[in-house]
């Protein structure tokens, strides 16, 4: 039989690396499995300054090495991988990936959520080829060049300020006749030359050849449809949670995020959540790793109330 872990923790943004923080420090034997780059989604902001104990503020990614680096120091294992499924049989919960399976007492489940997809032709063909979901990541790429967010939140706005440092023009497409973003952001968006707001207004279609060149855009209350000229479009219409695994294994609201107790207990016995994944979270680094904390305690009482 493979190892058995005291504890597993499924994604390695805030809530996971907090979570392996605690669990680790307790001495309990902990595997953290991540998917893609350690750190989650704050590793896209440029410099986050309302995490408490940085009072000039840190990138976002060195935060989260940081995070990485404190987990490590402790003993938590990294495994890259991506959990496609869970078991519990025999109070042992075991995470099946791609490549393998992982078995511990208990399990914390802190996969966070990813951007929710236009879901028009042309977005998945040209993924990579102008259309992003990233702005820290890709917009040096569109210096000087024509660029179009979607969307109207603080994400999209942070992602046209962030863009405008490059590209020559930035325009906001946006479904309704307001933002929904904090007015301080709204107020730098609107002081920002570069930077033009397309009202009532959706995405039909992302054309062009093999790089994006127009989008199709069509006005929700006239339904006129025109053409945008861009090199690029950046896609920030919001969150969806990563549950797709887990519909079957623990309760999960209607938008799909994973219901939870102040303890961070799913009421699967032995499985905690925490973060963005889980319903009702404000959704910032500081309340994902608080929450990390708190599911990391509870698995070790579950743990301990076992023997
Ligand atoms: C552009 C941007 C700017 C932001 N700025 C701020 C800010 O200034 N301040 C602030 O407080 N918050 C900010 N946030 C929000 C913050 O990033 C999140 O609240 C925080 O990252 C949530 O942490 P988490 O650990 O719950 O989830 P995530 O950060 O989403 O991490 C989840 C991790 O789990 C992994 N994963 C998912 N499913 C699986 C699977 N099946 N198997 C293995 N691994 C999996 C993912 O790859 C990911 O690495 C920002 C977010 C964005 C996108």
């Amino acid at each position: 039989m493979n190892k058995l872990y005291d504890v597993i923790i499924v994604g390695g943004g805030p809530a996971g690396l907090t979570a392996a923080l605690y669990t680790s420090r307790n001495k309990h034997s902990t595997l953290l499995i991540e998917k893609g780059l350690i750190g989650g989604n704050i590793n896209e902001a440029e410099k986050v300054d309302n995490y408490p104990g940085f009072p000039k503020g840190i990138g976002g990614m060195e935060l989260t090495a940081l995070m990485h680096e404190q987990a490590l120091l402790y003993g938590t294992e990294v495994v890259n991988d991506e959990a496609i499924h869970i078991n519990t049989e025999d109070n042992i919960r075991t995470v099946n990936t791609t490549q393998g399976d992982f078995s511990a007492k208990a399990l914390i489940i802190t996969g966070g959520s990813e951007r929710q997809k236009l879901n028009v032709p042309g977005e998945k063909e040209f993924s990579g080829k102008g259309v992003s979901y990233c702005a820290t990541c890709d917009g040096p790429f569109f210096r000087d060049k024509r660029v179009a967010v979607v969307g109207g939140g603080n994400a999209a706005l942070y992602e046209a300020l962030h863009i405008a440092k490059f590209a020559s023009k930035v325009s906001i497409i946006h479904r309704r006749d307001q933002l929904r973003a904090t007015p301080v952001v709204q107020d730098k968006v609107f002081a920002e030359p570069k930077i033009e707001v397309i009202w009532n207004s959706v995405v039909k279609e992302v054309q062009g050849e093999i790089f994006v060149n127009k989008l199709k855009l069509a006005d929700v209350k006239s339904n006129k449809e025109s053409f945008l000229e861009i090199d690029g479009v950046f896609v920030a219409i919001g969150l969806v949670p990563n549950t797709s695994y887990l519909k079957d294994i623990v309760p999960l609201n209607n938008k799909g995020y994973i219901i939870v107790n102040n303890k961070m207990e799913t009421g699967v016995p032995g499985i905690f959540a925490a973060g963005d994944i889980r319903e009702n979270s404000i959704r910032q680094v500081i309340a994902a790793a608080g929450d990390g904390a708190v599911a990391a305690i509870s698995a070790a009482n579950f743990i301990e109330n076992q023997v």
